[in-house]
């Protein structure tokens, strides 16, 4: 850990980044740079746009095309993959009039560099992914030419967009607009070819890290909030101003005006990472609530950053987004939207989840680019599992856990230090579409509707399971030397279990085949406690069974009533063991994984036996409290992204 550690601060020492948007020296490739200049219309909700990008081809094959993703054009009509993969999974969102659909229209696509060709006629939409022929989101574009290993393009483009009532936290209400994924973005040239997938229901993105150089025009005093910082304004004859905002090695750029906000500022220090400047607008009407956007926010710096890995920024803009606009709870480089339709007394700690949540997305996904198409457990699991760690470590135990559990029986009192890892990590989400899609399928193929259980909560409860198994120092290690690593790359799924490994110091491969290649759920459980007077002995027998598919080694605490206990561990393999012991005393109480090792265990009600009678009504009873407390869990959560 130290030595992980020493590199980190090393390498966050000399990156220097001030609040320029400048990060010397380069972080990231840099090899997909847009100069962007637009204007926005609020009075008909048209965005004008133009972008030189310059674009490096840092892989081993030649690129003959290029590929933008388009993203707005998903909600141009209902004959979208979007929009019918919406409809698929019941996911609603659908009726709109018509004024309140998207679209962008590439006017003009040119090729600068090496050659000039203007090649705006042979650009056409493609659909990679399912042949949806109706869907405009992939716009590929032929070159005419190859753009070999090691060079270079430079492309013009130029486009007008319409702004639509908010999709998936993207649009306007009012005059509220918040503007993301907004301009032809490319896609990542691989070894493989082009990765530019359709915008999908259940998915969000994927880009190269470069240079945002964006020169946005909007009416004279409504203020933006932007990826980057402002480096210059100039107001204009027609009472609009043009924002200079720059960002140096960041993989995408959104941003917000509104006329209505109220800007806050204040600063994280701390003692080894780099000091950050937090900049948050806010709606009027919660001009209260400032100190709980900038408290959540210093969390997050402060414990990612201990754990994984500094954030290299210096600034971030926290954006509470307008009532009912849609937009809360959402990341972006080096900005994100707070969840202020969840804001609630204090003391409830879930509106400071959405903010520690989303800020904490700057690190993964963020800093780590892991492609959200194909792989979004990669940065949604583990955000999840560390927004509830983070959370953790300053909010509990927090009014959730305290208004059902207090004052219950004695040993629930010890499950109230795991509601972390339960209710944080959502289990019941997890138990009951724990079937719907093994892991490993890419996120874009998950049914729509319960990909997220998937996605967010089976990650983060298989890495809280790690955290138990394994210990918190070894999975902090794993996941800070992951950070480390791959930090302004792309890494796949298999470079992540190589380091597991690596760090664990244990091939972890047979635990990623269940957790990851599989949709077979664990679930074990006591079948049978006897315990019998034979002759001046206890003759007590304990069958533990494997009720699921996966397998897991746990053990097995046995208590008998003079206090003494037996402890096995079974390698959980087969799918039944007796365990037998002749002793003074009789057999009181068989617990399986009494520590909750695996919380994956999609039935804990199972785990234990008692010989009193009352045991079963006993179970009962706390098996309909336990679920009405995850059902609760499961509304304060389920909305978060
Ligand atoms: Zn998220």
């Amino acid at each position: 850990m130290v030595c992980v550690w020493a590199l980190l601060v090393a390498s966050a020492a000399s990156a220097q980044p001030g609040t320029t948007g400048v990060v010397e020296p380069a972080l990231s490739p840099r090899n997909a740079n847009y100069t962007i200049i637009a204007a926005l219309d609020p009075a008909t909700r048209t965005i004008t746009g133009t972008e030189r990008i310059l674009w490096r081809n840092i892989t081993t094959i030649p690129a003959t095309t290029l590929q933008f993703h388009v993203y707005w054009n998903a909600w141009r009509d209902d004959k979208s993959t979007f929009m019918r993969e919406s409809a698929l999974g019941g996911l609603a969102d659908r009726s709109r009039s018509p004024g309140e659909w998207s679209r962008i229209d590439v006017t003009s696509v040119r090729l600068r560099e090496p050659f000039d060709v203007d090649v705006t006629s042979s650009q056409r939409f493609i659909a990679p992914d399912d042949g949806n022929m109706q869907d405009r989101t992939v716009l590929l574009v032929p070159l005419g030419q190859s753009i070999e290993p090691g060079g270079a393009a430079t492309i013009d483009v130029a486009w007008t967009a319409h702004v639509p009532r908010t999709f998936a936290r993207t649009g306007a209400i009012g005059n509220f607009f918040f503007i993301a994924q907004w301009f032809p973005k490319l896609g990542v040239l691989q070894d493989t070819g082009w990765n530019c997938h359709q915008f999908h229901a259940g998915t969000e993105f994927f880009s190269d890290y470069g240079v945002y150089d964006v020169s946005l025009t909007v009416p004279s005093g409504w203020p933006i909030g932007a990826t980057g910082v402002e480096r210059g304004r100039r107001d204009n004859a027609d009472r609009t101003t043009t924002h200079r905002y720059y960002q140096e090695d960041v993989h995408d750029f959104a941003w917000t005006t509104s006329p209505d906000y109220l800007e806050r500022t204040a600063r994280f220090e701390h003692p080894t990472l780099p000091g950050v400047d937090m900049r948050l607008l806010l709606q009027p009407e919660h001009a209260a609530q400032a100190g709980r956007h900038f408290d959540a926010t210093r969390t997050t710096l402060r414990y990612y950053g201990e754990w994984y890995g500094p954030y290299p920024y210096g600034h971030i803009t926290i954006v509470d987004p307008a009532w009912q606009s849609g937009a809360g709870g959402m990341e972006y480089p080096t900005l994100f939207t707070a969840g202020s339709r969840w804001l609630a007394p204090a003391g409830v700690t879930t509106p400071e989840g959405v903010t520690v949540h989303e800020a904490g997305h700057q690190f993964w996904y963020g800093i780590v680019g892991n492609n959200e198409f194909e792989d979004a457990w990669m940065d949604e699991g583990f955000n999840t599992f560390s927004t509830a760690r983070a959370i953790a470590q300053v909010y509990d135990p927090n009014y959730l856990a305290v208004r059902y559990f207090g004052g219950f029986i004695p040993w629930v009192f010890k499950d109230v230090v795991i509601s972390r890892e339960t209710d944080g990590n959502r289990l019941a989400g997890y138990r009951r579409d724990a079937r719907s899609d093994a892991q490993s399928t890419p996120t874009f193929e998950y049914f729509p509707s319960t990909g997220g259980s998937i996605t967010y909560n089976k990650t983060a409860l298989w890495l809280n399971t790690m955290e138990r198994w394994l210990g918190w120092p070894t999975l902090q290690r794993i996941l800070a030397a992951h950070f480390s690593r791959w930090k302004f790359k792309h890494p796949k799924p298999a470079d992540f279990f190589l380091t597991a490994s690596e760090l664990a110091g244990r091939d972890l491969t047979g635990f990623f085949d269940q957790v990851y290649r599989s949709s077979n759920v664990f679930d074990y459980g006591v079948q049978d406690l006897k315990s019998v007077r034979e002759a001046d002995q206890y003759h007590t027998t304990v069958i533990v069974r494997r009720f699921g598919e996966a397998i897991f080694p746990v053990d097995l605490l046995v208590t008998f009533k003079d206090g003494s206990r037996a402890t096995e561990h079974w390698d959980g393999n087969d799918r039944w063991k007796a365990y037998t012991y002749d002793r003074p005393s009789q057999a009181l109480q068989a617990v399986v994984d009494p520590d909750r090792v695996l919380l994956l265990d999609v039935n804990a009600t199972n785990n234990s036996r008692t010989v009193a009678p009352q045991g079963p009504r006993a179970a009962t009873k706390w098996a309909s409290k336990w679920m009405v407390w995850f059902e609760d869990c499961l509304l304060s959560w389920a909305a978060l992204v």
